[in-house]
């Protein structure tokens, strides 16, 4: 059997990010992305190996501009492509690993439209151009809710009303499950270790950030709740704050919820602190250059991460390594090191140069000698799309 084609799509409320994923390549024949849907500027940005191009699709929908890259990604895959995997962010208590989708689990999509009111439909919408342009090809969902459903009840329930979880569904989901589940499987193999029989600590850093527990391949906590604004400090979301600011900034201010609540999301992390910017790059050159708003964002950034990693330690019985994976794990060096400064009492402790050569891609360890595995492990969020698409079309 030849090598088989899997596209990956992410659709989001007014872009689709792309790829083309062969299981006997490592790179991606073609990826792209096409943002400002809906809009005069709407433009599909491709890449290859032979390089970049794009094309403007003026007022394209999501539908139009998947009829322009399905031809594209027919002709890359050879004229045969085998499936199609989404990303879905919300599968609520429903979805607890990836589905082959039809009118049942669509339905199912459907009823968390609630818990995630802008990514769902985004996805949905996604899904149902991809099904009715390819309605013979088998589609699969895969839910960043999802590798979280193992939690036990006692990390995932919040000490509300039990009506409010029992009729409404208020618990802790955690998101980048796809992440968290590919990257502790890839730092096992790593370390020579079985994953279902090792336990790691996850730090995913991105634009959004969480930390999660993962135990014989299994969550057992992470930071993120019923909606990625709980936990870390992201690029521009606040993470934890005293639930009562809301109470505050109504009764100080006269904020009303939608006002708080784009606060919260929109403005505060990195760019809230910094009054700078939502991006680590810049974040750590003008730390580097002095500018105490860049400084202050990555100190409180790194203290609590450090902070959420050591709680996220009261889920394991043994800890056989931390990972750090996304664009800030995956290259911010200064970030792991500080991060760790605060970790000392678990024994964590770094070695400078390891640390400086993991960027860009290359995955390590880099450990001092006697301390507990810290590794940089590259997250590949549409390989294990992928990988679950390909494992449902076997099965
Ligand atoms: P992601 O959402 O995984 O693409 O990650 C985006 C975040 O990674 C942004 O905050 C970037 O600034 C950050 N990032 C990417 N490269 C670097 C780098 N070399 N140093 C610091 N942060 C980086």
């Amino acid at each position: 059997m030849s090598a088989r084609n899997i596209l990956v799509i992410n659709c989001g409320s007014s872009s689709i990010k792309f790829a083309l994923v062969n299981e006997a390549q490592s790179s991606f024949p073609l990826q792209g992305l096409a943002e400002r849907l809906g809009s005069p500027e709407a433009v599909i940005h491709f890449e290859n190996a032979s390089g970049k191009e794009s094309l403007q699709v003026p007022d394209a929908d999501h539908q139009a501009a998947l009829a322009q890259i399905l031809p594209r990604v027919e002709a890359a895959a050879g004229g045969h492509l085998d499936g199609i995997g989404h990303r879905v962010v919300h599968g609520g208590e429903k979805f607890f690993a990836s589905t082959l989708l039809n009118a049942e689990t669509l339905a199912g999509i459907e009823a968390n439209v609630q818990l995630a009111p802008l990514h769902n439909p985004a996805n949905l919408s996604g899904i149902q151009a991809a099904m009715s342009l390819f309605p013979s090809l088998p589609q699969v969902g895969v839910f960043d809710t999802a590798f979280h459903q193992s939690m036990p009840e006692h990390a995932y329930r919040y000490a509300v009303p039990e009506f409010l979880y029992t009729q409404h569904g208020v618990r802790r989901y955690g998101f980048h499950g796809t992440s968290h589940r590919y990257v502790s499987k890839r730092a096992a193999e790593l370390a020579d270790l079985p994953a279902n029989n090792s336990s790691w600590l996850v730090a995913h850093l991105g634009n959004g950030c969480s930390t999660c527990a993962v135990v014989n391949g299994h969550s057992r906590d992470t930071s993120m709740g019923l909606t990625p604004l709980e936990g870390l400090v992201m690029g521009t979301r606040s993470g934890d704050v005293d639930p009562s600011l809301h109470n505050f900034l109504a009764n100080t201010l006269g904020w009303d919820l939608a006002k708080i609540d784009s606060m919260l999301n929109k403005e505060s992390g990195l760019k809230g602190l910094s009054g700078l910017s939502n991006d680590m790059r810049t974040i750590t050159e003008a730390r580097e250059a002095g500018h105490p708003g860049a400084t202050l964002a990555f100190e409180v950034f790194c203290y609590r991460l450090a902070k959420s990693l050591a709680s996220m330690a009261c889920a394991l019985e043994q800890l056989d390594g931390l990972v750090f994976t996304g664009g800030i794990g995956e290259n911010a060096a200064v970030v792991r090191a500080r991060t760790l400064d605060h970790l000392k009492l678990l024994g964590f402790k770094i070695d400078a140069e390891a640390n400086a050569r993991c960027v860009r891609g290359v995955a390590g360890e880099i450990q001092a000698a006697g301390s507990p595995r810290i590794l940089v492990v590259p997250t590949n969020e549409e390989r294990q799309i992928a990988l679950d698409t390909l494992a449902l079309l076997d099965a």
